[in-house]
């Protein structure tokens, strides 16, 4: 009997950590999909990552992305 509800609760508590994992992976691939992971540099037009603040190639200041 009690076996049987710790079962239960830990098949109950699988399957919301399983789903939640899916959703938030889901809601990261959206994200990823809407913000480019890399931009380019205004001044040499290498391409830095879009939260840099400064450009890793010729070291001007960049503004971060989506200001
Ligand atoms: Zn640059």
């Amino acid at each position: 009997m009690f076996v049987n509800t710790v079962l239960d609760f830990l098949l109950v508590a699988l399957a919301v950590f399983v789903l939640v994992r899916q959703v938030s992976r889901l809601r990261r691939k959206q994200e990823a999909a809407t913000v480019p992971a890399t931009r380019d540099c205004p001044f040499c037009y290498s391409t830095v990552s879009a939260r840099a603040t400064r450009c890793a190639f010729c070291t001007a200041e960049l503004k971060p992305a989506g200001v």
